[in-house]
């Protein structure tokens, strides 16, 4: 199936300037990213490591990679020298790896804590308490100095329940708008990641600014 270039440019008018659009590329060939790239666009999201490290290897370098998967510590380094914004970090343990791992390559990594907003059970993302710890732990924090934390992310409930859907990224938002008043050196929470094909319009309606939008512009994975 081809890019569908014209969603493509839909999503990025109706979007505007203040929503950064990730193109979620996962399964997708090189060749597909490539086409996109050669539009203009330039901010990738994929969500296994042995893939994005191929096609890093083959594609521009001015690519933005997103990591948006669940990301496994003993992965991180190799990622570490490229990787542009990690996601879905949802412990102290991974971020002390990415910050060691960024350190080995003399650069800072951008990462969003990632909230579990959804009413399902899953593993993954942090409740409050836990994001508390994390905002509180300043010493720990402190330490981490070739880690930036940029935001939050979230992945909202499955369901066709759209008052469900929208109470979720709500609460997300307002969770950014308690703590982005913080700033240490290497955190501030702006950034808000929510949002994919089927939601993004609730999303940006409770002030995402970031979507990560795949089925929309590559077709539907199968
Ligand atoms: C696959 C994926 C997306 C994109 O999903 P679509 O429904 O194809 O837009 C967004 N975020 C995460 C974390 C994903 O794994």
């Amino acid at each position: 199936m081809p890019v569908n270039i014209q969603a493509y440019q839909a999503l990025g008018r109706e979007l505007g300037e203040d929503v950064t659009l990730v193109a979620v590329s996962k399964t997708r060939p090189a060749a597909e990213i490539k086409e996109l790239y050669d539009s203009g666009h330039r901010d990738f999201g994929e969500n296994y490591v042995q893939e994005l490290v191929a096609k890093q290897a083959e594609l521009p370098a001015d690519i933005h990679w997103h990591f948006i998967g669940h990301l496994q510590s003993n992965k991180v380094k190799q990622i570490a020298a490229f990787v542009h914004l990690i996601h879905g970090v949802d412990s102290l343990n991974l971020l002390r790896e990415i910050n060691k791992q960024a350190s080995r390559n003399n650069r800072v990594i951008s990462v969003l804590l990632q909230m579990h907003i959804a009413r399902e059970e899953t593993k993954f993302g942090l409740d409050e308490d836990e994001l508390e710890k994390i905002l509180h732990a300043d010493s720990i924090l402190a330490e981490l100095k070739n880690i930036f934390v940029a935001g939050l992310m979230g992945m909202a409930s499955f369901t066709s329940n759209q008052e469900e859907v929208s109470r979720e990224f709500e609460w997300l938002s307002s969770l950014l708008k308690k703590y982005s008043s913080l700033q240490l050196p290497n955190l501030h929470l702006q950034t808000l990641s929510m949002g994919m094909s089927n939601d993004y319009l609730l999303a940006v309606k409770a002030g995402s600014n970031m979507v990560r939008i795949g089925s929309l512009i590559f077709g539907e994975r199968s």
